[in-house]
């Protein structure tokens, strides 16, 4: 029988294989305790503090590096990180048991022990078999010194630390791989929920799209019609009564089919950049250009057909070289000068406003009296076919804004819009001056002066 009552640890017994016995009996208790890393070890120390007087213990494990690292440690002082095991630990890692009377003369301790030698007087290391590398270290603070008694012992009991400690990795192994899969599992779902949820939100887009887009094919058609029956019934009227008709009246007449004629013009090429865009075909050409005057001249077509609103024009402050697509820029003028027109009454006013700002950007403003629009219009008013719920009773398709905004885009800038309901509305075009230095921006390729 093993002596555990006197406090060196295990004594000297004529029967070393009872002693074999019951180290094993002991020892193969731990293996319960195989659950946690802190029950395991505490286990571990239970069964040494039994066999071995030792003041610190510790199991030094694979770093993945080639090196040795104390996973536990019991009072917390061994501090050992073996980069590439040397000297003694090398004889223990290669399957050598060490007892070591004097730690200094251990060799490889010092380095490896980070200073923490000098609390201890002598150490036993003993190899786990059936572990890839990990050895088992106690050390004795003073003197009496580890026996070869102590040292037999030990080895007995290693194999039983060495399986235990085998499981409680396997078992973390499991565990870290569980937790793996939990993790996958939920980012997979989330990622299914969010693709759930991308689809049902691109259905609805897409069936929002072909319901406007019907109720656009549907507007064209009317608006088309419209212009058409005007120009139609001018041109009866001015065959049946010509011999009658003064040449103040015929020019009035003339005049009702030149409206007709530009607004199909408009919503034709309207239509056709539209398309354009959306194909990507649509020409993006900036050149050094004059801005006032074409603006100028977008208002008196405008004026012309609209004798009774009032379209005042400040833009003589803009530069004659501002580099833009000319042709892009006067849809744009068209459309917003247009839609102010359109949306107000007859005898209101329409300001178009240039000016310069910055380090020579170009800010063009058309404000209106108009019906306006509700605030919870606004976020969606460039959308393509989108209509405020102001626009009722009045033709339109809903195009013109979305154009607007992808041509503005296109010239790097951004249009905003303010407007109050029943007080009227204005749209902001703001133009960034490009750099001089790109290409198409020479001077001598100076074109579009409203021409
Ligand atoms: P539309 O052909 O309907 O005029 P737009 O794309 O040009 O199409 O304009 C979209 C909507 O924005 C219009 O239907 C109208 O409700 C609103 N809107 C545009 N400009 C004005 C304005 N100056 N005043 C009031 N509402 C406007």
């Amino acid at each position: 029988m093993i002596d555990f009552s006197s406090d060196g640890g295990l004594q000297q017994s004529p029967d070393q294989a009872g002693q074999d016995v019951e180290i094993l009996k002991s020892g193969l208790h731990i293996l319960n305790y195989a659950f946690s890393n802190e029950a395991l070890y505490e286990g571990i120390l239970s069964v040494l503090t039994k066999i071995v007087p030792f003041s610190d213990a510790a199991i030094l494990m694979p770093t993945g590096d080639g090196g040795l690292e104390t996973a536990v440690t019991h009072a917390g002082r061994l501090m050992l990180r073996v980069a590439s095991p040397k000297g003694a630990f090398a004889r223990a890692v290669a399957g050598e048991a060490i007892i070591a009377p004097d730690l200094r003369e251990l060799d490889g301790w010092a380095e490896a022990a980070e200073g923490s030698t000098a609390a201890f007087a002598s150490a036993l290391i003993v190899p786990l078999e059936s572990l890839d590398e990990p050895a088992l270290i106690v050390c004795v603070h003073a003197e009496p010194a580890f026996t070869e008694n102590h040292l037999r012992a030990l080895r007995t009991f290693a194999p039983i630390a060495a399986q235990a400690v085998q499981w409680a990795k396997q078992r973390e192994a499991l565990e870290r791989h569980r937790d793996h899969l939990e993790e996958l599992v939920r980012d997979r779902t989330l990622e299914l929920a969010e693709q759930k949820e991308r689809l049902a939100q691109a259905l609805e887009k897409e069936l929002e799209l072909n319901g406007l887009q019907r109720q656009f094919v549907s507007m064209v058609c009317h608006e088309f019609r419209t212009p058409l029956a005007i120009i139609d019934g001018v041109a009866q009227r001015v065959s049946r009564r010509h011999a009658t008709l003064t040449p103040e009246r015929l020019l009035g007449s003339v005049d009702k089919i030149r409206t007709g004629v530009v607004r199909l013009t408009d919503l034709i090429e309207s239509m056709l950049d539209a398309a354009r865009l959306e194909a990507g075909s649509l020409k993006f050409e900036p050149r050094p250009c004059c801005l006032g005057p074409m603006i100028d001249e977008v208002c008196v077509g405008i004026r012309e057909l609209n004798p009774k609103h009032e379209i005042v024009t400040e833009v003589t402050g803009l530069p004659d070289d501002f580099p833009a697509d000319i042709k892009l820029m006067r849809q744009v003028m068209s459309n917003l000068v247009g839609n102010a027109v359109k949306y107000s009454p007859e005898g209101t006013h329409v300001w178009v406003r240039g000016s310069v700002i910055g380090d020579g950007d170009v800010v063009i403003a058309v404000q209106d009296d108009g019906v306006g629009i509700p605030e919870s219009d606004l976020g969606r008013l460039f959308d393509r076919f989108f209509r405020a719920s102001t626009s009722t009773g009045i033709v339109g398709t809903g195009i013109g804004l979305h154009l607007v905004r992808s041509l503005v885009d296109l010239h790097g800038g951004e249009v905003g819009v303010t407007s109050k309901v029943g007080e009227g509305s204005t749209f902001t075009v703001s133009l960034p001056r490009r750099r001089s230095d790109q290409p198409g921006m020479e001077p001598d390729a100076l074109i579009g002066n409203a021409a």
